[in-house]
Formats: structure tokens, sequence, C-alpha cells
């Protein structure tokens, strides 16, 4: 081939991999904003994916697994207040990461950003925190109210239930309903989390759920109040065992270590005065 033939093929080639490009790679990163170098059904690139890592802390509750800086708010059985309490509606809780940095982001981007497709890799993370003995009759999504779902366009929690329900072989049941709108819950002391969400479900007439195991499945949990009064709802129509799933949980330690502290130096300077 001679060699301005070639070049002139050279460059055609060069011309349609730039065309073509970027109708394969439209995006950078939507996590990092590094330019995206692999064909992936998800705008976001494989370390970002790779990224979240499970929650660790050195004292959890047995029952819930809340972490706390110490062994402090759990009594001699493991289990904090609100499980002491019987406040807490499920039997158990499986969640994978803290809700924050990539994992934040990647929940924002499925659920704000209506990125469907990012519940294959955010299921992965569910499987994952789920415990491989466990068995369950059900899975059933977190319901939205009716208006929140026709406002966002789907339940992100629904979307989460089938990657599960799939990996699992378990069918999904969407078994409760939400009849209440509820405002957020964003800014709440507990107990006013508790009240907000109290009668917010109720148990869909045909759910059948006489004796069964049911995996409730959620994307954050924040301080399980709705989760256990969607627990109730569940129990109510017969479930004997509700385990709440969620891909994500926040992680209030970094917070009560520095009201903590806070309330340390207060006590140091009331003694000085
Ligand atoms: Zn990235
Ligand atoms: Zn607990």
């Amino acid at each position: 081939m001679p060699d301005a033939f070639r070049r002139r093929a050279d460059k055609g080639l060069r011309g349609l991999v730039e065309l073509v490009f970027p109708l394969l790679f439209p995006d950078d990163c939507r996590v990092c904003g590094e330019a995206l170098r692999e064909v992936s059904r998800v705008p976001v690139c494989a370390k970002c994916l790779r990224d979240p890592q499970p929650l660790v802390a050195e004292y959890f509750c047995v029952a819930c697994k809340t972490p706390f800086v110490n062994a402090f708010p759990l009594d001699e059985s493991g289990r904090c207040t609100l499980c002491r309490l019987g406040l807490t509606g499920f039997d158990a809780v499986y969640t994978y990461g803290s809700y924050e940095g990539s994992l934040r982001k990647l929940i924002h981007l499925f659920k704000f950003e209506k990125i469907h497709t990012l519940a294959v890799p955010l299921g992965k993370f569910l499987a994952r925190a789920l415990p491989r003995e466990e068995r369950f009759d059900a899975i059933v999504p977190m319901p939205l109210y009716w208006m929140r779902r026709w406002e966002r366009g789907f339940n992100q929690s629904e979307l989460l239930a089938r990657e599960i329900g799939r990996g699992w072989n378990v069918p999904v049941k969407r078994a409760v309903r939400r009849v209440k709108a509820t405002d957020a819950q964003a800014g709440l002391t507990n107990a006013k989390r508790r009240a907000n969400v109290s009668g917010a479900f109720a148990a869909r007439k045909n759910a059948n759920l006489k004796g069964a195991r049911v995996l409730l499945v959620d994307d954050v949990m924040t301080t399980g109040a709705t989760a256990a009064a969607c627990a109730r709802a569940l129990k109510h129509a017969g479930a004997a065992h509700v385990a709440l799933l969620a891909v994500a949980r926040t992680d209030r330690r970094a917070a009560v270590q520095s009201f903590e502290l806070a309330s340390l130096i207060d006590k140091g300077r009331q003694s000085r005065e």
C-alpha cells in the first residue's frame, strides 16, 4: 500500500473512531469525572464501582447492627436502647456500606438522576451484605407514597428488590402500600421520626404472608424508623420474621464523636469558670 494512501486510510479510520467513540462512550464517570474507557451500561468507571467498602466498626448492636464508637450504648447482650425497648419492629438488619462518598453518589445517581442500570451494581452490594445461609419466602420492596412514585417515575427499592429476587430465586411481592404521605424525616428526633411514620403503611389485602420470612429491601437506612413502621405492617399481615436489607446506612459515629467532644470542651470550660 503506498504510504500516502495508508496515511489517508489511517486518518480516515481515526476520523471514524473519533466520530463513533463519543457515541459509545458518551460520558465521563459521573462519580470521579475521569473519561470512561470501557464499554459499560452505567456511566461510572470500574474503579468507582469497586470503591464502596463494607461499613466497619468496633462496636455494633447485635440486633440492628447500628455502629457505635464505644460499648456504652449496648447492654450485656449487646443490644442498643431502641432494640432493648422493642422499638425496631424488625428481626435483623443487613446493610452494605456507609451512606457517604462514592456509595452515596451511586445511590443519588440511581435514585435522583434515574440511572436505572445502576440497580445491577447496587444489587451486588446488597447480595454481599446478605448472609448466604438466610432463607426468605418473599422479598418486599419498601413502598413509596403513590405521589412520590409518580413524581420519580419508579420505585428505586423495587428495582433493587428485583435484583435480589433474581439472584436468590425468591418472589418479589409488593405486599405493603404507603397509605400516608410522610414529611421528610431529616432533622427530626428519633421519637418524632417514629410518630411521623406510624400508620404510614398497610399490607395489601392479597399479601398472604402468614408465617412467612420476609426480606424488606430499601436503598438507605437512616434511623430505621420508617423500616420499623413498615415491618410492623408486614407482621400485622402475618409475617413471622422481617429482616431489613439496605445498600447503605447513615453512620452517626462521627457526629456522636464531635458531639461528645463538644460537650467535654463545654464541661471543661464550665469547670474553669
Ligand atoms: Zn470514576
Ligand atoms: Zn439495635
